[in-house]
């Protein structure tokens, strides 16, 4: 079931459901063009506000494309990874 709230990339209101996976969530954001999903580390991240605007731009591109991006956390230097295309 859907859930109202706010986009992690942009912050404007966004939809948001739990993977099947357990594996974080899949969010449909009107300002952002489109679904994604993000995994539970790089949710965290975003949630103290270190979202970086390139990563902002790499999904909005992906999504441009058709895509549905995927941003994970790197586990090692904790860095931010888009896979593009999960669907
Ligand atoms: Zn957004």
């Amino acid at each position: 079931m859907a859930e109202d709230v706010q986009c992690p990339l942009c912050g404007t209101l966004a939809k948001r459901d739990t993977l099947k996976s357990l594996d974080g969530y899949r969010y449909a954001c009107g300002e952002c063009g489109g679904s994604f999903e993000i995994g539970h580390g790089a949710q965290r991240l975003a949630e103290r506000g270190q979202m970086r605007p390139d990563v902002v731009m790499a999904v909005r591109t992906l999504i441009a494309e058709g895509k549905t991006p995927r941003i994970e956390l790197e586990a090692v230097q904790a860095e931010f990874t888009v896979l593009p295309d999960v669907k």
